[in-house]
């Protein structure tokens, strides 16, 4: 293969920023600095443009089975978005089937998703029960390259697990070294006011977010910490979306316990104001834990700074609006609960964090890709631009630009939660393992070119 020297940039690490050269051989990078020129065959120029490595998002849906429906997208066209929007590796949650085995749902994710992938792909997996046989597939999941596990403390009769059960695969993890996930809300109380509100009659959209408070969110974040403390794990809560939840990590990580947290652009760009939007438009935004009061986006912005929260994934769910949000008309609980997001995270926190001034060029790297890639095991093969690592490159014009909208992005669903939303910057050229996969608007990476990745246990 030949080798590729993108010339002229600012190379952009999460510890660095210099005008240098990366030249890349085959899939990898194999050296960053000047006068690399003459060694390449291809050139691509880079001239004003800011050279970053690819996105990670922790936290994607394709195709999720939801209430009798399925996310609009599947692995093909997702992965395609992700490209377009700069992001080169995604995990995704395997989902089991009631009583199906960890083992044959990994085997189903794979099958689904190795002839569509575009980009680079891994696996989080999904515990619906935590019996002695889903505790040994567990290990061996991590033997395979899926190394964190997500249990769910909201949607009882569904996917909740009680106490025990998640004290039980904590327990696990210390000794497989897997990473426990946590969708952190107290589901039970939860429940009780959604019956309470249905009932009175008070079935709009925004009913799901007042039935879903910060506090249920807080409690449930606190308590995962103390049962994984008890354990001797760390714990990654996922999507955390509100003050409450914010303190509880704070605390703990003050205090010196390993508690880790992800939270979204939803919970930092929108609020319980587009929940309330008038008619049914609030259903575009339905999501859990539901977007909140506009007060809780500065604390989160304040500890994506003071890393009590490590980065930003998406939580990339799609629903359409047409036929799939709809069918929670006249009853807020059934609508499907998810937002597009994967396409839109690495320009969103560039233009809404980085030239806002709320974070670090290097920060936003962090958070976006650094991070994400040393906290699931994927360090320093992605995360980073260094010789050595995979060629999963951005070149990345910060000047223009454009209008996010469901007339011009690529997600297989029928809105954007940003419709003209101005912002600035656009993934220009997007390479993975030395392959172009975005050249200026145009795709051409192909379904099947992502490769699975064996995740090592989490360097965090
Ligand atoms: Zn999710």
């Amino acid at each position: 293969m030949a080798r590729t020297l993108i010339r002229g940039g600012t190379v952009v690490t999460a510890s660095e920023t210099m005008a240098a050269d990366v030249l890349v051989d085959g899939e990898r990078v194999v050296a960053v600095g000047s006068d690399l020129g003459g060694q390449a065959e291809r050139i691509i120029d880079a001239g004003g443009r800011l050279v970053m490595p690819g996105g990670i998002d922790v936290h994607t849906h394709m195709e999720m089975p939801f209430g009798g429906t399925f996310s609009v997208d599947d692995f093909a066209t997702g992965t395609a978005a992700a490209a377009w929007g700069g992001t080169t590796t995604i995990v995704d949650f395997a989902v089991p089937e009631q009583g199906e085995s960890l083992q044959s749902a990994a085997q189903r994710w794979h099958e689904k998703a190795a002839p569509k992938a575009h980009v680079d792909y891994g696996f989080h997996m999904i515990v619906r029960d935590v019996n002695e046989q889903t505790l040994a597939d567990m290990d061996s999941l991590v033997d395979q390259g899926i190394t964190s596990f997500k249990l769910f403390m909201a949607y009882p009769g569904v996917f909740m697990v009680d106490d025990a059960s998640l004290f039980r695969a904590m327990s696990r993890s210390s000794e497989n070294g897997a990473l426990i996930m946590l969708h952190a809300e107290n589901g039970g109380p939860i429940d009780v006011l959604i019956q309470r509100y249905l009932a009175e009659g008070r079935t709009d959209p925004v009913n799901h977010g007042l039935t879903r408070p910060a506090s249920m969110e807080g409690e449930a974040t606190h308590r995962a910490i103390a049962l994984a403390k008890l354990a001797g794990v760390a714990v990654y809560i996922v999507h955390l979306s509100s003050a409450d939840a914010l303190n509880a990590v704070r605390e703990a990580r003050d205090a010196g316990t390993a508690a880790l947290a992800e939270t979204c652009p939803q919970y930092l760009f929108l609020s319980v104001d587009d929940l309330a939007r008038p008619g049914f438009e609030g259903a575009k935004y339905v999501c859990s834990p539901p977007l909140r009061p506009k007060a809780h986006q500065a604390e989160l912005w304040n500890g994506l700074r003071s890393d009590d929260l490590q980065l930003v994934a998406t939580d990339h769910c799609p629903f359409d609006f047409k036929e799939q949000k709809q069918m929670g008309l006249g009853n807020f609980a059934k609508i499907p609960n998810g937002l597009p997001g994967v396409e839109d995270r690495y320009t969103l926190l560039y233009d809404g964090g980085v030239r806002s001034g709320q974070i670090g060029l290097n920060r936003f790297v962090e958070l976006v890709a650094t991070a994400p890639a040393k906290l699931f095991g994927l360090y320093p093969r992605k995360g980073t631009i260094a010789p050595g690592s995979d060629a999963d490159i951005v070149v990345f014009d910060p000047e223009t630009e454009r209008v996010l909208s469901a007339s011009t992005h690529h997600m297989n669903v029928d809105y954007s939660c940003y419709e003209g939303r101005g912002v600035r910057g656009v993934p220009e050229v997007v390479l993975q393992r030395g392959q172009v996969l975005v050249d200026h608007g145009k795709l051409l990476a192909q379904p099947g070119q992502g490769q699975f990745l064996a995740r090592s246990r989490s360097g965090l």
